[in-house]
């Protein structure tokens, strides 16, 4: 048995490897053996999740957004981006045609908002509760007071998604604008736990100046937070950003990691993300086949999908058309559409009770 193979089958017995042998692995990659690898992370996918891909509706909110990180086009000093800003109506008209689809669990998605803050937020989040008792809603909306955090919790939330893109604290400043730092954003996520979201972490593949060791420290912090949710996707270079010369990162590497954190998690939902997609027409399938169980439609309205660039080049296909093609898409690799909420194993979801006068509650938590 190769040095290689050892490692892999090490990892998928114990579910973790040593630091060096982390780093080994990822530099030490090679065709053969990561086959091995992407089957035994599909034999721990199919222990927890079976073929079942949980299905997520993505709502960008708005592309309004405070920050200037580096890599992304809804950075504030993008001024080829055309901004807008959903009204509550048109969200909730995204969460009745999800609904009527099967969709269970809504994510709103924006940018760093201050016009779209913690009241409004907090009043969508309400309004679709109390429509859609029966369904999860994921918030990823950035960096906010832990008051903020608590308001949107005490509303209805249950997840939330913040990305740390990297966690060694001289790439996250290359990477960020001075007013940004990991320390913040690693509290934010430490603050969301305690607060009893469902919380998603994860980091970008390839970003310039990412070296393999960065990639290691990644995994040690994602250890140490436990997350319930994990999204990587590869560096995607956006035109109107000063990133825009950058390479993109690889199809090939974010496979591999994301078969890593299969090995290393378990029972994590693991988002095969639209930027796979966006690089590989099949991207999304080679990501479920290298572990990774959760898609997300986009449900925003039509005229403002092409709006949210992110990076360039991103699929915006509806939800009638994806949702058709994906159940296809799926059989072809022995896997099928999981239409429920899809909450991390384990994690009993509290539905809103009515108080028998037609009002909708949050449970006591
Ligand atoms: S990555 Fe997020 S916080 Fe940074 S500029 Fe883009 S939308 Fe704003």
């Amino acid at each position: 048995m190769s040095a290689q193979i050892e490692r892999i089958e090490r990892l998928y017995r114990e579910g973790t490897l040593p630091q060096e042998e982390m780093s080994l692995l990822i530099e030490q990659r090679d065709a053969a053996s990561t086959e091995h690898l992407f089957a035994l992370a599909r034999t721990r996918q199919q222990e927890h999740f079976g073929k079942a891909v949980y299905l997520r509706g993505l709502i960008e909110f708005s592309n309004v957004c405070r920050n200037d990180c580096l890599y992304c086009g809804l950075r504030r000093s993008n001024r080829a981006c055309s901004r807008y800003r959903l009204t509550p109506e048109q969200i909730l008209e995204s969460c009745r045609v999800g609904y009527a689809h099967g969709l269970r669990t809504f994510v709103l998605q924006g940018g760093e908002d201050a016009g779209f803050g913690e009241e409004p937020i907090a009043r969508l989040i309400e309004a679709i509760k109390s429509r859609y008792p029966d369904c999860a809603i994921t918030l990823s909306a950035g960096e906010w007071p832990r008051a903020v955090y608590a308001r949107w919790r005490d509303a209805g939330a249950d997840r939330y998604l913040l990305r740390h893109e990297t966690a060694d604290p001289a790439l996250y400043a290359r990477l960020h604008p001075a007013e940004l730092t990991l320390e913040h954003r690693v509290r934010c996520l430490w603050d969301l736990k305690g607060l009893g979201f469902q919380v998603g972490a994860g980091m970008m593949i390839q970003p310039p100046g990412q070296t393999l060791q960065n990639l290691v420290t990644d995994l040690c912090f994602l250890q140490e937070l436990q997350p319930q949710m994990i999204g990587i996707g590869p560096f995607i270079p956006q035109k109107d950003t000063p990133l825009r010369g950058e390479r993109a990162g690889s199809l090939e590497l974010t496979l591999f990691m994301l078969a890593v954190l299969r090995l290393l998690f378990p029972k994590v939902l693991l988002p095969a993300t639209t930027a796979l997609g966006t690089i590989d027409p099949i991207g999304r399938e080679k990501g479920v086949l290298a572990g990774a169980n959760v898609i997300m439609p986009n449900l925003s309205p039509e005229d403002v999908r092409a709006k949210y660039t992110l990076y360039d080049g991103k699929n915006v296909t509806g939800i009638e058309a994806f949702k058709t093609q994906l159940a296809d898409r799926l059989a072809k690799i022995g896997y099928e559409i999981g239409m429920g909420r899809g909450d991390a194993p384990g994690y009993a979801p509290k539905f809103m009770q009515d108080d028998g006068k037609g009002q909708r509650t949050p449970p006591e938590s």
